[in-house]
């Protein structure tokens, strides 16, 4: 049996509530997770406890602000095994989720687990964000960018914001330690059109782990010179 009550558990604390459907849903996804990685390395962490907390209830700490609104359009910008956009879909089927990865097994897992789960509204793409960035079909196409675990904060700007609306926002999951890159960051959200709007501080529950959501508004078009090719944005961010 897969063990899920740190998840049960956490959500609840963090305020959010798990019916059944999405309960199983959760199991079904763990257990693809744990199969694959027996195979290819999706993620170093394997442990029921830590993928309830580190992974499932980290990816849910967004939806304790109040971004996400129903039928939104949501891109997670190297998702990895699927952190954070597929538990956020899980959690609002309303949701159309974008999820995109360099690493091609990494995207394959995630054609299985969203066959598997019967999601819909949810596509997996494999490919570098600064390249489809400049594609006419995401190009400033969604209300809200989120990314985790991928790159510095003024690289992941750069990778981000293009595919925001104005009026939108990048959301970028971080530790708790993010003075520094903020203020490294700051020229780079200005360039690409953003606002910083707000961080918020959340502690995941059961661990003493504390993280940051960076709140970035998308107030202005991102000029046609971003996201720059030629690993650029990573060797050389704005
Ligand atoms: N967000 C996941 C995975 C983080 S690991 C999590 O938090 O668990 C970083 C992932 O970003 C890797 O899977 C890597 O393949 C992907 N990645 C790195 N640079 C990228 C780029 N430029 N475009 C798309 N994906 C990228």
């Amino acid at each position: 049996m897969t063990d899920i009550k740190a998840l049960v558990e956490g959500a609840s604390l963090l305020g959010l509530e798990l019916d059944q459907e999405k309960i199983d849903e959760f199991i079904k996804y763990k257990e693809l997770l744990k199969e694959w990685n027996e195979k290819v390395n999706i993620t170093t962490i394997t442990d029921d406890f830590e993928i309830d907390i580190k992974h499932f209830i980290d990816s849910l700490t967004p939806l304790t602000t109040d971004y996400f609104k129903e039928n939104i359009r949501v891109i997670d910008i190297g998702t990895g095994g699927g952190f954070p956009g597929l538990p956020l879909k899980i959690m609002n089927k309303s949701m159309d989720v974008t999820l995109v990865d360099s690493t091609k097994k990494k995207i394959n897992f995630l054609k299985d687990v969203i066959e598997s789960l019967g999601l819909e509204k949810v596509q997996a793409i494999h490919g570098r964000a600064e390249e489809m960035a400049r594609d006419p079909l995401y190009r400033e196409k969604f209300n809200i960018a989120i990314s985790r675990a991928v790159a510095q904060l003024n690289t992941l700007c750069e990778y981000c914001l293009p595919f925001v609306e104005v009026g939108g926002y990048f959301i970028s999951m971080k530790g708790s330690d993010i003075e520094d890159e903020l203020k490294e960051a700051e020229n780079s959200i200005k360039v690409l059109g953003g606002k910083l709007k707000e961080t918020r501080i959340v502690k995941l529950p059961l661990s003493d782990i504390t993280h940051s959501l960076i709140i970035i508004e998308k107030v202005r078009n991102t000029s046609t010179k971003y996201p720059r090719g030629g690993g650029k944005p990573r060797k050389k961010p704005l």
